[in-house]
């Protein structure tokens, strides 16, 4: 019999979490003007964590015009290298406050925390330090001479890497000169309003940043505000669609990071057991919920068997449940909304004919929860094939010429990112040339760098984020008139 593991919660004491949160504007937590709130909870308990304003027009109205007037006052104003020292400051207490970050964060969103723990909160550090670094060499950037910032940007962000995310929107924006009012999603608000306290702690200027909370109309409040200069928004293509269509012909400029469908493409020379990793680490890292995560597997025939066989072994030593147990592989599912999604696409996959398989797994009784899944047997019209599941579901497709693989895995709206295994450097360069998709991982997956642009293709959005090109996002040039 196989040892099991003792259980390794990681203790919560770390965080303080408050009866309820108001908005965080021009340097200040104040009440908002509306009187209207939510509530946020924990998803692997349906805990209630803490009681959430939801900004209403007035006060995405307030929240611009304080970033509007420090935009024009002081950030604006400052000597590059300054804002660069604010943003080294972030990037410290961050990497202070690491343990903090982890726990509140799997706790609102329910990802485990080795993953929060190791990849959320050290990325979302690593951006402001990247930033930082870019803060006082604008110049240099390939943007003409002295690129101007554009001035007061809106962002608006999703659930599934809540403080990773803002760290991308925000640390390019404030390194460029922009001031922000930032919007995270309503089922995850706790580490962007940590993330508020921390800008105190760095005594960044008032309204610098400011952080309002609400649903999809405070979004669309924030977007759609006169006064916004640039849209980043990071979430569904529907959405995206939907604000593409209110700022068109505006002055306004903007970036959109949409959904994904990619395709991990493993060619029979590829290292089976470390694609086999990168397979799992691919559609199981994050339960799922990440828009880049390689949601389709298209395997060579010739080692499907073994590919497959290798999977599901693998599966079967995936450990679900507590998210803040430091052995916990797979968390819980964000929300019910999207359990009930994932759930809905899995049966029609089945309907459509696929063979769906679970490793034995038993889920908590509290909370929303989805075991692993693989379907075989997809055909490239099944609306598993096609649609972002966002969810711990696999779907396998298999190819027998690398011809047929570009094809297969661009029969997609989308065109976020792909993945390569293969021993042979050659056939890497010429599927990287072939893929129409943002990023190609080779013998790798799922790694992200702030030095390396991110974004997509087709309905996956455009503009970058990340390295100098994320840079270009936030600056004007003499070019631009
Ligand atoms: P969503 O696009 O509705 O939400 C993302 C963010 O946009 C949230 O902060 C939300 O409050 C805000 N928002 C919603 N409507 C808005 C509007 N009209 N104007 C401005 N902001 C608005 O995503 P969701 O409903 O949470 O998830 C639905 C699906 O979207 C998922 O199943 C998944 O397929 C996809 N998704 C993709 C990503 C990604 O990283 N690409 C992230 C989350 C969800
Ligand atoms: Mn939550």
């Amino acid at each position: 019999m196989p040892f099991d593991y003792a259980p390794a919660p990681e203790s919560r004491s770390i965080v303080d979490i408050k009866p309820s949160y108001g908005l965080f504007i021009d340097g200040e937590f104040t009440d908002a003007r509306s009187s209207t709130s939510f509530k946020t909870i924990s998803p692997s308990s349906e805990e209630v964590l803490a009681d959430i304003s939801d900004a209403g027009p007035s006060d995405v109205d307030i929240a611009v015009t304080a970033a509007r007037k420090a935009y024009t006052r002081t950030w604006r104003r400052l000597a590059p290298a300054e804002r660069g020292k604010f943003l080294y400051r972030i990037a410290r207490i961050i990497q202070e406050r690491a343990r903090e970050l982890a726990v509140l964060e799997s706790l609102d969103n329910g990802k485990p925390i080795r993953e929060s723990r190791d990849v959320d909160v050290p990325t979302a550090a690593a951006h402001f330090f990247y930033y930082a670094g870019w803060a006082d060499k604008l110049d240099y950037a390939g943007l003409g001479r002295a690129p101007r910032p554009l001035g007061v940007a809106g962002q608006v962000i999703p659930w599934n890497f809540p403080l990773l995310m803002l760290a991308w929107k925000i640390a390019p924006a404030l390194a460029t000169g922009n001031t922000v009012v930032l919007k995270p999603a309503e089922t995850t608000p706790l580490t962007a309003l940590l993330f508020a306290e921390i800008c105190q702690q760095a005594d960044l200027p008032p309204g610098v940043v400011n952080i309002i909370t609400g649903a999809g109309e405070t979004g669309r409040a924030l977007v759609e505000h006169p006064d916004v200069d640039k849209i980043a928004f990071t979430g569904s293509t529907e959405v995206g669609k939907a604000i593409a269509r209110a700022i068109a012909g505006t002055r306004k400029r903007a970036t959109l990071e949409l959904g994904g469908k990619a395709a991990n493409i493993v060619f029979d020379d590829a290292p089976i057991d470390q694609a086999v990793e990168g397979i799992v680490n691919g559609i199981f890292f994050n339960q799922g919920h990440v828009c880049c995560a390689g949601s389709r597997l298209l395997v060579q025939e010739n080692v499907y068997d073994e590919v497959l066989e290798s999977l599901r072994r693998r599966l079967a030593t995936l450990r679900l449940g507590d998210p803040l147990d430091k052995n916990t592989d797979i968390g819980a599912i964000n929300s019910a909304a999207q359990l009930a999604r994932i759930r809905e696409l899995s049966d029609v996959g089945e309907a459509e004919g696929a063979q769906r398989w679970s490793p034995p797994c038993e889920l908590p009784e509290h909370g929303f929860w989805f075991p692993p899944t693989l379907f075989t047997g997809v055909s490239q019209s099944s609306r598993i094939a096609q649609e972002e599941i966002f969810g711990p579901v696999l779907s396998v497709l298999t190819f027998r010429t690398p011809d047929e693989a570009v094809q297969k895995a661009n029969n997609t709206p989308y065109g976020l990112s792909a993945g390569v295994w293969t021993e042979k450097g050659s056939l890497i360069l010429w599927m990287a040339s072939k893929l129409r998709a943002g990023v190609v991982w080779a013998n790798t997956f799922n790694r992200f760098d702030p030095a390396s642009p991110f974004g997509g293709y087709k309905e996956s959005g455009f503009g970058r984020e990340g390295g100098r090109q994320g840079l270009a996002a936030y600056l004007r040039s003499d070019a631009d008139a």
